[in-house]
Formats: structure tokens, sequence, C-alpha cells
């Protein structure tokens, strides 16, 4: 019962913009360690399927290949996280990951599920009706072992 939506965004600079067609406007949250620091607080991203986002200013992206299955994207510029990407072959390899605040409207986005929910931290806790995985759950799920998003 989604329509594809076409949505641009950058980062804090402008140095890098993108263009995305979302299939959906349901968004997850990821409470693990590494998308903790990586996002210096809560990661919030939407899946954008590989071929559905086009990148300008990409001579300012920065990559970190952050574990064996997935890397990470970055303004050179400004710092703002742009991606969490799996490059492992399998059925999310190539899929982008990009965080809910790069976008220049998000007002309409809705949160679908937290996972990780038992390594958030004690002194936040986002309110609303949506799914809720553990560690364990996730690795049962999807087999991996950290930085899901
Ligand atoms: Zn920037
Ligand atoms: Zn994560």
């Amino acid at each position: 019962m989604s329509t594809a939506q076409h949505r641009d965004g950058g980062c804090l600079c402008g140095a890098v913009r993108f263009s995305a067609t979302l299939e959906h406007t349901a968004y997850g949250i990821c409470h693990c360690k590494m998308c903790q620091r990586w996002a210096g607080g809560i990661f919030a991203a939407i899946t954008v399927p590989k071929a559905n986002l086009a990148w300008q200013g990409s001579e300012h992206i920065a990559r970190i290949q952050s574990s064996d299955w997935a890397e990470r994207g970055w303004c050179t510029q400004c710092g703002s996280g742009l991606f969490y990407r799996v490059t492992r072959n399998g059925p999310n390899d190539g899929e982008w990951e990009i965080p809910v605040g790069l976008f220049d409207n998000s007002d309409d986005l809705t949160l679908e599920r937290e996972i990780f929910i038992d390594r958030k931290p004690n002194s936040y806790t986002i309110c609303g009706h949506h799914q809720t995985l553990t560690e364990a759950e996730v690795i049962a799920l999807y087999g991996s072992t950290s930085e899901g998003a």
C-alpha cells in the first residue's frame, strides 16, 4: 500500500546532496553500539534500494569498511554521516540505509521498528507503538552479530 516517493536530502554543509526514490516511508532505529558510536546518538535510517539513490558531490564522500559486511560513509567537508550500507553478498547487498535527518522533509516518515533494543541506553525511550527486536532476535533473523540498521 505504498507508493514510490521522490525525496531529496543532503549533509550539513551541502557539499553532498542526494535524490532518492523511497519505496516505503517507514524507517528503523538501530541501538547497536556501532550505530551509537557512529551517529553519536540514536541512528534512525530508512532503507533505499540500491538503484534508487543518486549522489551529487560524491567526491566529498569518504567511506569506512566498518565490519566484514558493511560500510559507512560521511561528508569529508562537514562530517555528516551519510549512509550505512551492506557490502556482503546477499539479499541486502548494496542497499542504502540513509539517516532520516538528512532528508529535506522527513515529517511524514513513520517509525516501523527499533532493533538491538536491549542495547539502548536506559535514559531514553522512543514512544509510540512499533516493533522492537533484541540483539538475539536480530541475530536469529539476519545472522548479523552487530551493526544492524
Ligand atoms: Zn557536508
Ligand atoms: Zn546498528
